[in-house]
């Protein structure tokens, strides 16, 4: 009697352990699924998002500068020469003013001098 008991007790506990490992294999091919996919709706939104702009923008002004759409393309030259000025030169002075000192930003944190003569940039164009 207790053999047969034990033989079920056996069959009860393969059973068991074949449902847990079959449904440890569908969780993780689910998980497995849900991070593909949790990966894939960034990756795939900011891949259709950088065709998008490098088809709306010409490549020169793709580093950051602000779309300056209806102007010609002279006066994306200009932009290019006038942002060329606005770096730290060999002697570490700002090539747009001259100061030795960095420019600081309005937290008073140190900024480029491209981004600290942006308006004057913005000005002269
Ligand atoms: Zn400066």
């Amino acid at each position: 009697m207790s053999k047969v008991v034990l033989r079920v007790a056996q069959i009860v506990g393969v059973l068991v352990l074949a449902g847990i490992a079959i449904s440890v294999a569908v969780g993780l091919v689910q998980w497995i699924l849900g991070i593909a996919l949790i990966v894939a709706i960034p990756v795939g939104a900011y891949w259709i998002y950088k065709q998008v702009k490098a088809r709306k923008q010409p490549p020169a002004l793709a580093a950051g500068a602000p779309v300056t759409l209806g102007r010609s393309g002279g006066a994306t030259d200009r932009r290019a020469e006038l942002e060329g000025r606005a770096v730290i030169d060999a002697a570490g002075r700002c090539g747009w003013c001259g100061s030795a000192t960095l420019h600081k930003d309005e937290f008073g944190f140190p900024t480029t001098p491209l981004k600290y003569h942006r308006a004057e940039i913005d000005a002269m164009l």
